[in-house]
């Protein structure tokens, strides 16, 4: 595991970067948002995927530090991009970090940035400790226009009870379910949750969409949007300039 003076030097030398993974209107054509995910480019080793070095981040107590960054990273990028929707993952242990929703206004603020513009990600086990503290603070980011997405919905517990409780704009699918949208059985969940979903009034975005039949699949199902490797991997902000300023050509190709 990495140390926490590793760690440390890496947020000091700015040896993290942000990769962006565009989200995709179901005919796959238009951009509408994108997903900051964090990368290592490390000195020795060459660049390490988030799940090789979040662990080491959570146990050295440096979420807050982390992720302070990568809004402000996020942020500042996402300023070139008017028209599209930013989605920054936030880790259960910042979330439950107290005056955490004052700190994240006034550092989006601080850039800038728009914080309707703004969505989060959010995975359930931040509400386990405490589903009502976690409810007051959600409601406190709804009351500034922040977007808040339920990720990986589906692989956890009691999904249900938060949907009902918590004042979600977004459900993403988890990818398992995705990639075996052509057995029965997880078809019928995928139609179930986009179902559940838009009776909700939420938005529904499907994860980990590799291949043109999970494309078809999801449009026809009534998928909001969709995000996967079909349509682009996560790039560097650059890349997500040339997609905008090449708007008018389709990124990809259509089911
Ligand atoms: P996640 O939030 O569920 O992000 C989606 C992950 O799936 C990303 O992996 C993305 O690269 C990958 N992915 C997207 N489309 C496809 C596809 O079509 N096929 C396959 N096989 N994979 C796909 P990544 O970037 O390695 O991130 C892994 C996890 O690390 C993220 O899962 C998220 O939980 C966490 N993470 C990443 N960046 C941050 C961050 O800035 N803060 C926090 N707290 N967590 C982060
Ligand atoms: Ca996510
Ligand atoms: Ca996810």
């Amino acid at each position: 595991m990495f140390s926490r003076e590793q760690l440390v030097s890496a947020l000091e030398r700015d040896e993290l970067f942000l990769a962006y993974q565009p989200q995709v209107l179901p005919d796959g054509t238009s951009l509408a948002g994108v997903e900051a995910l964090v990368r290592w480019q490390h000195p020795m080793r060459g660049p390490i995927g988030p799940k090789d070095f979040l662990f080491a981040v959570e146990a050295h107590g440096l979420s807050d530090d982390l992720g302070t960054w990568v809004l402000k990273r996020a942020c500042r990028d996402a300023l070139r991009w008017p028209s599209l929707t930013l989605s920054v993952n936030v880790s259960p242990t910042q979330f439950r970090k107290a005056r955490f929703v004052e700190r994240l206004v006034e550092t989006v603020r601080e850039t800038g940035f728009l914080l309707t513009r703004l969505e989060l990600e959010i995975v359930e086990t931040a509400f386990f400790e405490d589903p009502a503290s976690a409810e007051a603070q959600l409601r406190h980011l709804r009351s500034f226009g922040i977007g808040l997405a339920l990720d990986d919905f589906g692989i956890g517990y009691s999904s249900l009870s938060y949907l009902r409780r918590m004042p979600f704009t977004k459900l993403k699918i988890d990818k398992s379910f995705v990639d075996d949208v052509s057995m029965m059985h997880s078809a019928a969940i995928v139609h179930a949750v986009i179902a559940l979903g838009r009776a909700l009034g939420l938005k529904v975005t499907a994860e980990g969409v590799e291949t043109a039949e999970q494309q078809q699949f999801l449009r026809v199902a009534g998928c909001h949007y969709l995000q996967g490797y079909l349509f682009s991997k996560p790039v560097a902000a650059a890349e997500i300039d040339a997609i905008l300023s090449a708007a008018s050509s389709p990124m990809v190709r259509s089911a």
